[in-house]
This record gives C-alpha cells, sequence and structure tokens, in this order.
C-alpha cells in the first residue's frame, strides 16, 4: 500500500511555509499580529479602528462583513458593504485585510477585497468551501473547528492545499470542552503539536477562546511561549457599544498595554 504523506507534513516540504504579503512575513522570524473589530459595524468606525491598529504595531485587519452568529437573531454583519469600508480602510492604513467567507457564493466578489480569506471554527468542515479556496490563490486562515481534533484540523487544510493553493494559515481558536469559565478551552498543547507536525504558519485567537477581555492578555503571552507565529485579537474603539463579542475586545488601551507586554516579554517580536 502507498503511505501518504499529508501536504500540511513537515515531510513534505523544506523548512516552514511563510507567507508574504506586501512587506509582511507570516510564519518567518517576527510575530504577526491581527487586530481589529469582530463586525465591521459602520466607516467611521473601521477607518479609526485601522488607523489605530497602524499606529500602535498591528500588521494585518481584521473585520467581519459576513457574521456566523449562533442566534440568528443578533447581528449578523454588514455584508458587502462591509468589503467596501475594508478596502478604504487598507487603502489608508496599507494593512492587508483578513475578512471571513461563509460560503462559496461570495468568493468571487470578496476576491478583489480581502488579502487572506478566513474561514470560520463554524465551517472549517465545509469541504466544499475549503477546495473552493483552494482552487484560488489568496491565502486562506483556517480556524480549528469548535469540536475539531487536531487530526481533522489538518485533514481541513489538506482540502485546500490539495487544490494546489499553499498559503493556508491555521488558527487555534479553542475547543468546546466541558469547561464554562471561559468561551472556549484554548488548547495550548495543539501548537507544539502542530508545529512538530506541519509547516504551516500557527496563528492563535485568544480572544474567541477567553470570551472575556480580562483574560486575552495571559493568553496572548502564553501562545506566544508556546510557539505561535502570530496572534490574531478583537480590538474595538467602543467595546460596551460593539454589536458583536465587545465582552471580548480590548480596547485601545489594552491593546496598546498588550504590545508594550509583549515587547517585553519576548524583546522585539512584533514586524
Ligand atoms: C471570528 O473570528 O470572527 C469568529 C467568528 O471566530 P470563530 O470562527 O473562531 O468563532
Ligand atoms: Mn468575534
Amino acid at each position: 500500500m502507498i503511505k501518504i504523506v499529508p501536504l500540511s507534513s513537515k515531510n513534505n516540504v523544506k523548512g516552514k511555509t511563510k507567507i508574504t504579503l506586501n512587506n509582511i512575513e507570516i510564519g518567518g522570524n517576527r510575530l504577526t499580529i491581527i487586530a481589529g473589530p469582530c463586525s465591521v459595524e459602520s466607516r467611521e468606525q473601521i477607518i479609526d479602528i485601522a488607523k489605530y491598529i497602524k499606529k500602535t504595531g498591528g500588521s494585518v485587519l481584521r473585520g467581519g462583513a459576513f457574521k456566523p452568529r449562533t442566534s440568528p437573531y443578533s447581528f449578523r454583519g454588514l455584508g458587502r458593504v462591509a468589503l467596501e469600508y475594508l478596502l478604504e480602510a487598507k487603502k489608508l492604513t496599507e494593512l492587508p485585510v483578513v475578512s471571513e467567507i461563509m460560503n462559496t457564493n461570495e468568493l468571487e466578489y470578496m476576491y478583489d477585497y480581502v488579502d487572506i480569506f478566513q474561514v470560520g471554527s463554524r465551517n472549517m468542515y465545509n469541504y466544499d468551501l475549503l477546495e473552493a479556496l483552494g482552487a484560488q490563490n489568496k491565502p486562506v486562515l483556517l480556524k480549528r473547528g469548535l469540536c475539531a481534533s487536531v487530526e481533522e484540523f489538518l485533514l481541513a487544510a489538506e482540502y485546500i492545499l490539495l487544490r494546489g493553493n499553499n498559503n493556508v494559515i491555521l488558527c487555534e481558536r479553542g475547543i468546546r470542552t466541558f469547561e464554562t469559565s471561559t468561551r472556549n478551552t484554548l488548547d495550548i498543547g495543539s501548537i507544539p503539536v502542530l508545529k512538530e507536525k506541519t509547516h504551516l504558519p500557527i496563528i492563535v485567537d485568544p480572544s474567541h477562546a477567553a470570551g472575556n477581555k480580562n483574560y486575552v492578555i495571559s493568553l496572548t503571552l502564553a501562545a506566544i511561549a508556546a510557539g505561535a507565529d502570530g496572534i490574531m485579537l478583537e480590538v474595538h474603539n467602543n467595546p460596551e457599544k460593539a454589536l458583536s463579542d465587545g465582552e471580548q475586545s480590548l480596547d485601545y488601551n489594552m491593546f496598546e498595554n498588550l504590545i508594550i507586554k509583549i515587547n517585553e516579554t519576548f524583546r522585539n517580536i512584533i514586524i
């Protein structure tokens, strides 16, 4: 029987995969900071946040246009108009943009607006979507499914790689366990496991893991210590008024303090 060596396996390529976007490199020697609101709420909001993130040391802007929400009565994103605002924020700041794609129908339209396609946790098992993203050439940030094992996570990445797109970024965002004191349980252990198994860059999202801004700083530092190539943080100009995930969003002060803390702890690791 022929033994299949997965495309995500370290045995398949020399060195680590590095994803280059303008002047940033994800998976290189420096830590990538992806930051921004959970959802794009208005033109003013995303531009203000983007400028702040740029000034403070972030390297990629995040912002949801299409939001997968547990309740259909929650804010589900502004849709296509949010992509226009993201593009404007990108032009003003030169920050590359990552935004979530929920289904293949939006791929062609979104292609001109985003630099990285995000696949949310709920869609990690959407193999049609993964294959469609594998057949285009922009990087894909693939979030771990909320109940997915590391093996299933890597096999989901395989669907993208198999179609020819090598620019896959893995994102650990916590998994569902019996524990309810945090929104999800951040699986810090998956970071060294993934680093051993794969050449793909690993980003950690402590915001969706914690569900509470007070835990985000500790989880960020833990993720970096465990070897993450980057961090994805929810940051909002007015978290109390946020239309989604305000409880876990850092305000400007907290974001700034976190950047200082990262640099103090890990000695100028940020791009
Ligand atoms: C998000 O990053 O906006 C998000 C919805 O996260 P997740 O898919 O990890 O729940
Ligand atoms: Mn969110």
